[in-house]
């Protein structure tokens, strides 16, 4: 049995753990090893990720996890919930203020599961939703018939103009033509600023329900350097474990429609959304993640937060430039949060430029572009994202040397079909090393703390 004393707590806990397995399960430990060395190892430019930060690391690894709590602080199916229901509250007084919303749902387990909550909400089997198109930088959940969204509902996608811009008079050509109970926005893969207001003006047309999806610029949007859906949309879902550098989960927010009829129903929207997500879909919470969400709240309500928030932003732009300077056509021109989606040569292909930057320890994703030509598992562009890379703190001269790897891998790749390519392997060996160099040069450090700045 083992003895959970109170004195030792928290890091007996947590440091008895990582004992255990390097003694009792060596080969789990090699593999956890494995990653914190190729994190460290790598430049990721994945535009979805960032570390998350201690402090809602050590959350989501607390003694909450042992603790069964189905309901709602306060109205909850089992007994010992004082603390859950403590930091529960924590994190939904935080939400509310951290984004100005009347009503925030902390349990979703993730955004998708988030929104296919707030879906089975407000709408019936069969009703009408428009959605960007996954080909033009929605996610999968805004009506991709791979999902609940595409083949519970009638989806109908809306696209972006060949600059990469949301096309808003097709939208409202599309609204008006087909009528959805609920129209969709925010994206996956965009560089602009995304219009609520106007979107909230289209919907309003045809009385139809305004879900705001802000899980690539939450911080941006908490940081007040994106506008804001909460008190423009009915509903505002997001991740966690984006901007916002918290643990992998979802966010409901509503503001002020919060305690407004759904149309056509006889329930408020905090009601309605709070009972999609339990019962209706959940059972008891993951309160430790929860318990991490408060965490990364409080974080995102500090300075620090604020300063590496603007680092993504001036970090983006100087990719986008660099990209630029080197004659690569930057969808749109620019970018207007931390996204850069480059178009490809011709002969390159999305999936070939994934795996040779790979090969070379830089990490980005393959993504479609406007006009695309080819499968969403070939594609002709790029999808690059600042946020890792202003979590070290890479400066503007950082950037360019980042994107001379890049540019120099994409030259020195030789294709042979969609996918398969030549690389000679001093190439390979030589942009891995100049990685290596630019990681210990930008180290994973603890970007919570203020640093001194070099941009
Ligand atoms: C990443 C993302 C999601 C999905 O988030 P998960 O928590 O991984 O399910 C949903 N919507 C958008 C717009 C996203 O970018």
């Amino acid at each position: 049995m083992i003895n959970i004393g109170l004195k030792e707590g928290q890091d007996y806990l947590q440091q008895k753990g990582m004992k255990d397995l390097d003694t009792h399960d060596p080969e789990l430990a090699r593999i956890l090893d494995a990653e914190v060395g190729r994190q460290h190892r790598t430049l990721s430019l994945v535009a979805s990720c960032c570390a998350v930060t201690p402090r809602a690391l050590a959350a989501s690894a607390s003694a909450l996890v042992n603790v069964t709590a189905e309901g709602t602080p306060g109205r909850r199916y089992h007994a010992g919930c004082e603390n859950v229901d403590l930091a529960e509250s924590l994190a939904i007084q935080r939400a509310c203020e951290l984004f100005d919303a009347q009503y925030a749902g902390v349990q979703p387990h993730s955004a998708s599961s988030a929104n296919y909550q707030v879906l089975s909400a407000l709408l019936k089997s069969g009703d009408t939703i428009l959605g960007m198109n996954l080909d033009h930088g929605g996610h999968l959940t805004h009506g991709s018939p791979v999902t609940f969204s595409g083949s519970y509902y009638n989806a109908i996608g809306y696209s972006t103009t060949s600059e990469g811009v949301i096309d808003y008079d097709q939208v409202d050509k599309l609204a008006q033509k087909h009528r959805p109970r609920m129209i969709i926005c925010g994206a996956t893969a965009y560089s602009r600023v995304v219009d609520f207001v106007k979107f909230r003006e289209i919907a309003d047309k045809i009385g139809a329900i305004l879900l705001a999806d802000i899980s690539h610029i939450a911080g941006l949007v908490a940081t007040k350097r994106h506008q804001s859906p909460v008190n423009v949309a009915h509903v505002t879902t997001t991740c966690t474990h984006k901007q916002l550098a918290g643990p992998r989960g979802g966010l409901i927010l509503s503001g002020k429609d919060a305690n407004e009829k759904v149309p056509g129903m006889d329930i408020t929207f905090s009601k309605a959304l709070q009972k999609a997500v339990f019962p209706w879909m959940q059972g008891a919470p993951a309160v430790n993640a929860i318990a991490s969400k408060a965490a990364a709240f409080g974080y995102a309500m500090s300075p620090n937060f604020d300063a590496y928030i603007e680092r993504i932003r001036t970090t983006a732009d100087a990719i986008a430039s660099a990209f630029q300077a080197k004659g690569y056509d930057v969808i749109g021109g620019h970018t207007e949060n931390h996204t850069i989606l480059i178009r490809l040569d011709d002969n390159i292909t999305g999936a070939m430029a994934e795996e040779a930057l790979e090969q070379c320890s830089i990490i980005v994703n393959k993504n479609r572009v406007p006009g695309e030509t080819r499968s969403s598992f070939v594609t002709s562009g790029l999808r690059i994202g600042s946020g890792s890379l202003a979590q070290r703190y890479v400066d503007q001269e950082g950037c360019y040397k980042i994107v001379e790897i890049i540019c120099e891998v994409l030259d020195k790749v030789t294709p042979i079909d969609d996918r398969k390519f030549k690389l000679d392997e001093l190439v390979k060996e030589n942009c891995r090393k100049k990685v290596e160099a630019l990681c210990s040069s930008y180290p994973l450090i603890d970007y919570t703390e203020q640093q001194d700045q070099n941009m």
